[in-house]
C-alpha cells in the first residue's frame, strides 16, 4: 500500500541544508498497522508528509497503491489525498464550527456524495469507532479521546486504505491513547486499512505488527512483526538498548 524507495528529502540548499531523511526504504501492505518512533527532529513527520504528498522527496520514490507520486500530477496528489490517504494529527483535526457527523460527512460531500447519504455514511462511521450519540454535538463537546475517535473515523470515511496518523495520543491520557490505538489496530486489522503511526510512547507502539525506529532521518532498527494481544511483547522486550533511548 505504501512504499518508500531510497527516499532522501533535503530542505534548504548549501549551507543551510537540513536532511529530513535519508535513504529510507520502508513498505507498508494493506492490514498493516506500524509504528515509527524515534527522537524530536529525526524526521518522522516528514516521512508522513512524504506518503501523503504533502512533500515531493529530493531522490528516491515513494509509492501509494503500487503509484509513483512523482509521475503524477498536482490535481491526481488531491486527488489521492481526497480518496486514498487518511490523516490524523496530535490535535486540532476537526473543525470546531462543524457537528462531529458533519465533520466526518465532510470528505464525502467534497467529493460530490449527496448531504443526506453523507451523513448516513457518516453515522456509521462514527458508530463504529464507538460513538453512535450525540453526533450532532460540535468537537468542544466532546473528550480529547472522542475527538481523536472522530478524526479517525473522517480520516477512513471513504474507505480510504492508507492511514498516516502523526503522534494521535500526544495529547491523550493513557485510556484515551490506549482507545484509539486500540482502534488504528482495529482498522487495519479488520478493514485492511494500512497504519502508520508516529509515537513516542512504547506502550502505543507496543500495538502495532512492527515498529520501526528512525534516527538522523535514518531507520536504524526494526522490530519482527508481533502480534498486538496483551501478551505481546514490549518494545522494550524487543529492543531493549534503543527503547529507553528513544523514548523520552
Ligand atoms: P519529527 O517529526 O521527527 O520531529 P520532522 O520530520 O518534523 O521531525 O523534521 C525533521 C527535520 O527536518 C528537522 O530538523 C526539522 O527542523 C526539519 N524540517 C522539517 N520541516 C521543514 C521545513 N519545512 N523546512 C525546513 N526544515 C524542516
Ligand atoms: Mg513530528
Amino acid at each position: 500500500m505504501l512504499q518508500f524507495l531510497d527516499v532522501v528529502k533535503s530542505y534548504g540548499s548549501g549551507s543551510t541544508e537540513v536532511r529530513a531523511v535519508t535513504d529510507v526504504t520502508l513498505s507498508v501492505a494493506p492490514g498493516e498497522f506500524v509504528a515509527v518512533m524515534g527522537p524530536s527532529g529525526c524526521g518522522k513527520s516528514t516521512l508522513l508528509h512524504l506518503a501523503g504528498a504533502l512533500e515531493q522527496p529530493s531522490a528516491g520514490r515513494v509509492l501509494v497503491n503500487g503509484k509513483d507520486l512523482a509521475e503524477m500530477t498536482a490535481p491526481q496528489h488531491a486527488e489521492l489525498r481526497r480518496n486514498d490517504v487518511g490523516y490524523v494529527f496530535q490535535a486540532l483535526n476537526l473543525i470546531p464550527a462543524l457537528t462531529a457527523v458533519e465533520n466526518v460527512m465532510l470528505p464525502l460531500e467534497l467529493d460530490g456524495m449527496a448531504t443526506k447519504q453523507a451523513r448516513v455514511h457518516a453515522t456509521e462511521a462514527l458508530a463504529r469507532v464507538g460513538l453512535s450519540h450525540h453526533v450532532d454535538r460540535y468537537p468542544d463537546d466532546f473528550s480529547g479521546g472522542q475527538r481523536q475517535r472522530i478524526a479517525i473515523a473522517r480520516a477512513v470515511i471513504g474507505d480510504r486504505r492508507l492511514l498516516l496518523a502523526d503522534e494521535p495520543t500526544g495529547a491523550l491520557d493513557t485510556v484515551n491513547g490506549d482507545q484509539v490505538v486500540e482502534l488504528l489496530s482495529d482498522l487495519a486489522r479488520n478493514r485492511g486499512v494500512a497504519v502508520v503511526m508516529v509515537t513516542h510512547d512504547p506502550r502505543f507502539a507496543s500495538w502495532a505488527d512492527r515498529v520501526v525506529f528512525i534516527r538522523d532521518g535514518r531507520i536504524v532498527d526494526e522490530t519482527a512483526p508481533v502480534f498486538s494481544d496483551s501478551d505481546a511483547p514490549s518494545v522494550a522486550d524487543l529492543a531493549p538498548d534503543l527503547a529507553p533511548e528513544v523514548v523520552r
